[in-house]
């Protein structure tokens, strides 16, 4: 079937005149519309302009001057700015914000011919493991409706693994790409800090916050990464490097690898049949002819705590902008102006959001920034030079990507504190700008479970070479959800 292809498959088909780009966006159209109701992966769906667009790819393949990309249907995450379309980033407060612009990424895979068919579902400001804290509602694990897709980015895998759409863009401050991407079965990376442009992807902690791809396979990421990739005068942040071709980077042998195991991963906190899983997935590796070594993170455990300080004093400072004067949501007839404020964002923010910020604002005044805001970034630092303290001998770090799969809606959005325990092993990376990807390495009682690779600085060639050389010799990036 179509929708079974990967985006290389289709590229090709495209080109061969196998079918067109209109066929291949109403296709997946049509999955949309028949598969999406309960799933919710989708916030607003571009049907319209997806085939006015997929018509122009059409001109350009036959004209012969065609991307890899060219007539390939995607999909963002409702937090990238996309010109004259709702940009809600799973708020409230942007429910009637149409963006006037679109963001760097967003207008690079429009560049490339790129088809979109939406934006998708989101935890509120992407903050959030489980995509429960979305003003559209939640979205459901195609695995199994009863769970969780995982979240922040939960839109934009469960839209890829229930075959609704080849690829789709994330982000990923704390895991938010590689967590869906582990709990729905696909590939996901997020590049070294400053790869990607942040231009136009709504902020919520400027220092963490990149963009990256979700696909059901490492070479489609790459496809993607490829293109969104770069340095952007509008971001300074954005890395002056060149992007090296990453399909280059998949084709050559894995040659002599060494991976990295932290033991300290392996503990209490990881469901067994998970851990077994990883081991399995390693042993491959090894196979492969990787050479593993066991290496110590020392402040790793310090992990969390550290960014849900460092994340949510940016975010209070971040979302600061949403007054309810300039756009978004505005609260009718306040007294007066402090009034307005407060109804508005009382009114806009959800629960997390709330926490969020009044959690930043706490960290960051007068009294308790030495005590919090610089002890953390103080571990940060700590964190960053153990990565490159391993780097020194290893090319790349393995490991689980999430403590267990994917778990039941309404388990932990209680429970804050065991909601972020679930990025324990995902916010390591964020922290020290690192790139890291996750792909599918096996199942826990039916339920998909990924395995973790980050990579040193700009190091995301190796990552996606090894995660290509793991695809080729192991089908779990291949099954598909019960009934998909
Ligand atoms: N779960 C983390 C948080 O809630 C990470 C989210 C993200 O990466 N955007 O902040």
């Amino acid at each position: 079937m179509l929708h079974d292809a990967t985006i290389a498959q289709l590229a090709e088909a495209l080109r061969a005149g196998e079918f067109s780009a209109v066929e291949l966006t109403d296709h997946f159209l049509a999955r949309i519309e028949r598969l999406d109701g309960d799933l919710n992966a989708f916030i607003t769906v571009t049907a319209d302009s997806a085939r006015a667009r997929a018509e122009q790819a059409d001109a350009r393949l036959a004209a012969g001057n065609a991307t890899p990309l060219t007539g390939i249907p995607i999909a963002h995450k409702d937090i990238f700015c996309t010109r004259g379309v709702r940009t809600s980033c799973g708020s409230r407060m942007l429910d009637n914000f149409v963006s006037p612009y679109n963001a760097t990424a967003v207008e690079k895979l429009e560049e490339a011919g790129a088809v979109m068919l939406g934006k998708t579902n989101m935890d509120e400001f992407a903050m959030g493991s489980s995509n429960e804290n979305s003003y559209y509602g939640p979205v459901r694990n195609p695995w199994n409706r009863d769970l969780v897709p995982g979240g922040s980015s939960g839109g934009s895998a469960a839209a890829v693994a229930a075959r609704l759409v080849p690829g789709a863009t994330g982000t990923d401050t704390g895991g938010s790409i590689r967590q869906p991407a582990a709990l729905c079965g696909i590939t996901g990376i997020k590049p070294t800090y400053g790869r990607v442009s942040r231009w136009g992807m709504v902020a919520f902690a400027s220092s963490l916050d990149q963009a990256g791809t979700l696909a059901r396979t490492a070479e489609d990421a790459a496809l993607l990464l490829q293109v969104i990739s770069g340095p952007d005068p509008r971001d300074s942040t954005a890395l002056p490097d060149p992007v090296p071709d990453y399909a280059e980077a998949l084709a050559r042998p894995l040659g002599r690898m060494t991976i990295g195991v932290v033991d300290d991963f392996f503990d209490d906190g990881l469901d067994p049949d998970n851990a077994q899983r990883v081991r399995e997935a390693l042993s491959v590796m090894e196979q492969l002819g990787v050479t593993l070594k066991s290496i110590r993170l020392e402040n790793i455990g310090l992990s969390v705590p550290a960014y849900y300080v460092v994340a949510p004093a940016e975010a209070s400072s971040n979302l600061s902008r949403f007054d309810g004067v300039r756009f978004g949501h505005r609260a009718g007839d306040a007294g007066d102006l402090t009034e307005f404020y407060m109804r508005t964002r009382g009114e806009g923010f959800g629960a997390e959001v709330k926490r969020r910020i009044l959690t930043g604002a706490y960290v960051l005044s007068a009294g308790y920034f030495d005590a919090y805001y610089l002890k953390a970034q103080k571990v940060r630092q700590l964190i960053s030079e153990d990565f490159a303290r391993a780097f020194r001998e290893v090319d790349a770090i393995a490991g689980p990507t999430t403590p267990s799969p994917a778990f039941p809606l309404g388990q932990k959005v209680d429970d804050p504190v065991q909601m972020y325990l679930n990025d324990i092993y995902t916010i390591g990376a964020p922290l020290a700008g690192l790139p890291a990807l996750s792909m599918p390495c096996g199942l826990v009682r039916g339920l998909p479970v990924g395995l973790q690779l980050i990579g040193p600085h700009l190091g995301e060639g190796w990552l996606l070479r090894a995660a290509h050389a793991f695809q080729r010799e192991t089908d779990w990036h291949t099954l598909a959800p019960p009934g998909i």
